[in-house]
Formats: C-alpha cells, sequence, structure tokens
C-alpha cells in the first residue's frame, strides 16, 4: 500500500532541496535559498542551462511516482462500477484523504500534506490516468476550495474549515446558475443583509461533488444594484436550514463524479461566513477559475495519457495480415502523432503551471493548457477506439469511458470558445501599439 503523502511530506519536505522552490508561491516550506532552480552557468563559455520542463524536484517525483501506485492500487479496483453504478465509492474518499491528497498544499498546521501547486498538477494527472472523476473531485477541492480558504480565510474560519479539508470534509464551488454559465457573473442568486447576517435565495447547477460535500462556497450577489460588483463569497455548511441538494444529473460522461442542483431557500448565514470581502467575489471566482484550468489541463493530459497507455500494448499485440498491427506505417504514423500531442499538451500544462507557481502571468498559458489539452483528450480517446478496433467500442476495456469522460474537458471552467476568446483579448494587446 502506498505510504501516506501527509507522513512522506511532514518527515522529509525540510530536508529536500526543491529545485523550484525559490519562486514557488505557494509552497512556503520550500522558500529556500537553498533550493534555487537547478540552473547551471559555465563562466567559461558564459553558456546558461535551464532544467527541462519536466525536471520535477525530490518531492515531486516522490509525489507522483506514490500517487501511481497508490490509483492503481486503491482506485482501479473501483472504476468500471462507479462508472456503472453513477457514484463515488466511499472507500475511495476515505483513500484520498488518508493519503493527503484532498489537502496537498494545505499547511500541516491544518493537517495538510503541506506540498506545492505543481505538485496537485502531477496528482491530478496521475488520478485521471486512471480515473477522471476521481481526478476531479481532487482537483476542485485542491485548486479551488483549499485555495480559496487559504488565501482569503480569517484565522477562525481556517481553523474550522482547512482542518476539516484536509482530513474528511469536501467542498463544493457554487458559481453556475440554469441561466448563467459562461456568463457566469449574471447570476441571479441573491443573499440580502439583515442586522448580522444574511438570507440567501437563488438555484446553482452543476454543482460537481455536492453529493458528498460538507461545506458549499457559494456565490451570491448582495447588491444587484451593482451588478457584478455585489457578488460575494459565502460559506455554507451542508446542515444549514434551507439548502437542498437536488437530485444528481444522468452524464455522458465523468459518471462517477456528482453534479448536483444546489437549491437555497432562505438559507441564513452568519456575517462571519462571508469568505473575503464584500463584492469581491467575481475577482476571486475569475482568479480561482484561471488557475482551476490548470488542473482541468492536467486532468486532460492525464486522461489521454491514461487511455493511450491502455491502447498501445493492445496493438503490440494484435496480429493481423500476419503481423502486429502496430507494425503497420499507416498505425505507426497515428500513434507516433497521439503521443506528440499529449507531450505537447503535457508540455503546455506544465509551463503554465511553472508560471503560476513564479508568480508571472500564466493566463493565456493557463487557457491555452486548458483549451490544448481538452483538444488532445478528444483526438487520443477517438484514434484509441479505432485501434483497437471493435473491442475498443465495447465495455471490456476502459476505452470507451476515457471517450466519454474527455468531453468535459471542453465544457467546464470555461468552455473551449471562452478559452479562445480569452487568448484573443491578450494577442489583440499584445499587438497594440
Ligand atoms: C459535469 C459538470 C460539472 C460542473 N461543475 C461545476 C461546478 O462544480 N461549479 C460550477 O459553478 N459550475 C460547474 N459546471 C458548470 C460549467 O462551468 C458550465 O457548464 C460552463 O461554464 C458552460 O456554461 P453553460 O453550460 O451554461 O453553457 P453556455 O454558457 O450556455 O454555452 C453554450 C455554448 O455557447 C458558447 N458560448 C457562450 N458564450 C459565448 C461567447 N461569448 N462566445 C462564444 N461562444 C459562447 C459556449 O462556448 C458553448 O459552446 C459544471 C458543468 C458540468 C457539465
Amino acid at each position: 500500500m502506498a505510504a501516506p503523502f501527509a507522513r512522506i511530506f511532514s518527515k522529509s519536505l525540510r530536508q529536500i532541496p526543491r529545485p523550484w522552490g525559490s519562486s514557488c508561491q505557494s509552497g512556503l516550506r520550500s522558500r529556500s535559498t537553498k533550493s534555487l532552480p537547478v540552473m547551471g552557468s559555465d563562466h567559461t563559455s558564459g553558456v546558461v542551462s535551464f532544467p527541462p520542463l519536466q525536471t520535477y524536484s525530490e518531492e515531486e517525483s516522490m509525489m507522483k511516482d506514490a500517487v501511481k501506485k497508490y490509483a492503481q492500487e486503491r482506485i482501479a479496483p473501483f472504476v468500471s462500477k462507479m462508472d456503472e453504478k453513477s457514484a463515488m465509492d466511499e472507500e475511495v474518499i476515505k483513500s484520498l484523504f488518508e493519503q493527503g491528497l484532498m489537502g496537498i498544499e494545505i499547511d500541516p498546521e491544518y493537517g495538510g500534506t503541506g506540498s506545492s501547486f505543481f505538485a496537485s498538477i502531477l496528482v491530478i494527472e496521475e488520478l485521471a490516468k486512471v480515473d477522471p472523476s476521481v481526478s476531479v473531485l481532487c482537483d476542485i477541492q485542491n485548486t479551488l476550495i483549499n485555495v480559496l480558504f487559504t488565501k482569503l480565510g480569517t484565522p477562525a474560519q481556517k481553523e474550522k474549515y482547512l482542518s476539516h479539508l484536509s482530513t474528511d470534509m469536501i467542498g463544493s464551488f457554487c458559481l453556475s446558475e440554469a441561466e448563467s454559465g459562461s456568463d457566469a457573473f449574471a447570476l441571479k442568486t441573491r443573499a440580502e443583509k439583515h442586522k448580522d447576517f444574511y438570507v440567501i435565495n437563488g438555484s446553482k447547477m452543476w454543482i460537481s461533488n455536492a453529493e458528498h460535500a460538507g461545506v458549499f462556497l457559494v456565490m451570491a450577489n448582495v447588491n444587484p444594484s451593482a451588478g457584478y460588483r455585489g457578488i460575494t463569497c459565502f460559506i455554507v455548511d451542508r446542515e444549514t436550514e434551507g439548502l437542498e441538494i437536488g437530485k444528481k444529473e444522468n452524464k455522458l460522461g465523468l459518471r462517477a463524479s456528482s453534479t448536483c442542483p444546489v437549491n437555497f431557500d432562505n438559507v441564513k448565514v452568519p456575517e462571519s461566513n462571508i469568505l473575503g470581502e464584500i463584492g469581491h467575489g467575481y475577482k476571486y471566482a475569475i482568479g480561482m477559475l484561471n488557475e482551476g484550468r490548470i488542473g482541468i489541463a492536467a486532468q486532460m493530459v492525464g486522461l489521454a495519457q491514461g487511455c493511450f497507455d491502455h491502447t498501445v500494448p493492445y496493438t503490440r499485440q494484435r496480429v493481423q495480415f500476419g503481423k502486429r498491427i502496430f507494425d503497420f506505417q499507416g498505425m505507426q504514423h497515428q500513434i507516433a502523432h497521439v503521443a506528440t500531442q499529449i507531450e505537447a499538451a503535457r508540455l503546455l500544462t506544465y509551463n503554465a503551471a511553472r508560471l503560476k507557481e513564479a508568480g508571472r502571468p500564466f493566463i493565456k498559458e493557463a487557457c491555452m493548457a486548458k483549451y490544448f489539452s481538452a483538444e488532445v483528450a478528444t483526438l487520443t480517446t477517438s484514434k484509441c477506439i479505432e485501434w483497437m478496433g471493435g473491442v475498443g467500442f465495447t465495455k471490456d476495456y476502459p476505452i470507451e469511458k476515457y471517450y466519454r469522460d474527455c468531453k468535459i474537458g471542453t465544457i467546464y471552467e470555461g468552455t473551449t470558445n471562452i478559452q479562445l476568446s480569452t487568448m484573443a483579448k491578450f494577442i489583440d494587446k499584445e499587438f497594440e501599439q
């Protein structure tokens, strides 16, 4: 069994040199001058060398390897049944917490693993190779919920929630509504102020992990006359009176990940449950989704790689016309093409993640990574079914599931069109005189 990461890192973090540490914003424990990037300079020739993008710190390598093993041992046996039943197995959820994978960046003070954003990206990728539904559970928790609490929480909010989010509580991010998807800030959920509390009314749609969530971060408008500048982020506990989780959607893919409407009927929350500042919810949502997109890109890279890894061995075994089907040039060229696309998607994703960690502009690159990885996942899964022939089309192999699961990559956390529009805005600016 894989060792729990929380234990690995609480023991080893301080001793491990972290090549990316000096510029890492989120991995606070890594801010040591000893952990400068492995950037070498040959003073005689004046040549400066930079590490390849796929250079991992020792900690990142450990995490990647350990998650790979954990996913094979503890998740793979459940994947097909969870898809069939459209339900996440409680055992899987429990083991994610046990392994420290639901609080990757949370400080050990709150029971977290105390690792970095890039480590989260590697974990999301590794989990998606085995099950994209488990990957998105881990992704939303780590790249949206935990980060919002960490960045914006008061000491009391951090104490109350971070210690649970790292050990036993799932969080859901509630922005979308029936009439506001891409146009998210047209949301209609209202929060009306009364003395020292607010009353929330409205309905959210498409809320991932709602079935199991213990806490909901809800974007609601406290001052509709101010438009999107009234949007505020509220912490709402699951047991709060008036909060109702609707019937989960019957989806094409990601079936083990619950996606539900969440209704708020006169839900009373104390003023102390505002996360961050009143009227800043739109900024938080944009900021988090910009970062979160890198997580979805990693999910799509992992999904594509997982599907490819299941398929290539088949093409090396299957014989037609007296040869392995892998030996036909027509197959080889397609396989090599797809392998290149996956590698390119991974590099875009890692680059966006490293830029974010380095505190450099990353929004355009994150959009590119998310857009491209979703396209690559679509191409890969479609090709893999074709390469497997008839059996690829059956549920005897996991390929058809990857094919269904990948479609969401072009939709959530900003559709493909929205990514392209954002990129175009940056490009337009770059060419301004
Ligand atoms: C499985 C799943 C999980 C989700 N999880 C969450 C969650 O946890 N929390 C949450 O808040 N939301 C969640 N969502 C919602 C998701 O983010 C939205 O579905 C997404 O933003 C798209 O919104 P929409 O579905 O309303 O589509 P629409 O916005 O109606 O878009 C429909 C089409 O119109 C295009 N379009 C719209 N506007 C433009 C434009 N300006 N230019 C060009 N094309 C445009 C889109 O690209 C798309 O092709 C989830 C959705 C799904 C399906």
